[in-house]
């Protein structure tokens, strides 16, 4: 398996489960090397299906969030559009911090940590072979790619590149938000809120905590990139492209802490009819 994502490592759990032995490969040197991310949802009947297969969902429902199921939709203006809260027992899609995800599947798993793969060649005489960023070689019998959205296995099976859908997301946090800032915590409500403009909006999310991950999101060209400018600049361009915006709302911005750029990437999907060429 390539990659530790949470596909890979379901996956793996499952394997395992039904006694299968995996070899885990992942780039990142160790589980805490980056910040895991935003919180995830997982939908009945679709990831929390998946946690069942690798007998996992017990282990998920004591760990999520159903009262993050919460949506609040804004205007620009701050007039509230929508105020959704869940009942209590409303387990369609309750949230999970990533990172405690991660712990949850990781569990018996052995990973290689900093084992970033270059590319694999398959149908070698002892199987699939593995090349590693450090130069090392391995062959294995079946080799899944759960390496993201720029695999370095797919190119093995399948031409599809992906490609900027024309939509960035700047990220950035704001932590003990009930505590340093009870107007943005009663903004956010229990899970998310979304506000959306014309052609951007700015949706922040609850985590466990009380830590939140807000994304601004709009059209912009690729190469424009925001990072290097340091956290003040990003910050006023931000507050430039939202000008106008409620000033509740704008808090969002003015007190995340860091700013990370995430440009928005999609792979085309299959063409009905045509199979991919692995
Ligand atoms: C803002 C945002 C919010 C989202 N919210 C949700 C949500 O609420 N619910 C939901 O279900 N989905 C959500 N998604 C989508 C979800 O994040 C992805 O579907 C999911 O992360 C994909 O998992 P993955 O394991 O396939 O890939 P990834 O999460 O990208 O993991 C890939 C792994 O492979 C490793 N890797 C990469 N390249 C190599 C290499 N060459 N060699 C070895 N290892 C490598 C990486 O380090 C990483 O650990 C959201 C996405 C975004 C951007």
């Amino acid at each position: 398996m390539v990659g530790s994502g949470p596909a890979g490592l379901t996956f793996a759990r499952v394997l395992h489960r039904h006694g299968h032995p995996v070899t885990l490969l992942e780039r990142d040197p160790s589980p805490d090397a980056r910040p895991p991310g935003g919180t995830l949802d997982l939908h009945e009947g679709l990831g929390q299906r998946a946690l069942d297969k690798a007998g996992l969902l017990a282990g998920f429902h004591a760990l999520a969030r159903p009262e993050g199921q919460a949506l609040r939709i804004l205007d620009p203006d701050g007039t509230v559009l929508r105020d959704w809260r869940p009942h209590p027992d409303d387990q369609a899609h309750p949230e999970i911090d990533r990172g405690q995800l991660r712990d949850l599947l990781l569990g018996p798993l052995g990973v290689r940590w900093g084992r970033g793969v270059t590319g694999v060649v398959p149908g070698t005489r002892d199987g699939v072979l593995v090349r590693f960023a450090d130069g090392r070689e391995e062959t294995f019998d079946l080799v899944v790619g759960a390496d993201g959205a720029w695999s370095r296995v797919r190119p093995a099976v399948s031409p599809v590149t992906p490609h900027y859908t024309g939509v960035t997301f700047v990220e950035t946090s704001l932590d003990d938000i009930d505590t340093r800032h009870p107007d943005l915590a009663r903004l956010i409500g229990d899970g998310s809120v979304g506000v959306y403009g014309v052609n951007r909006g700015l949706v922040a999310q609850r985590n466990s905590g009380g830590h939140v991950k807000v994304y601004a999101q709009f059209r912009a060209p690729l190469d424009r990139h925001p990072d290097p400018a340091g956290v003040e600049a990003v910050r006023s361009g931000l507050l430039a492209l939202f000008a106008g915006w409620a000033e509740p709302v704008l808090g969002l911005l003015r007190h995340g802490t860091a700013f990370v750029h995430r440009p928005s990437t999609s792979c085309p999907c299959a063409t009905p009819g045509r199979t991919s060429p692995g």
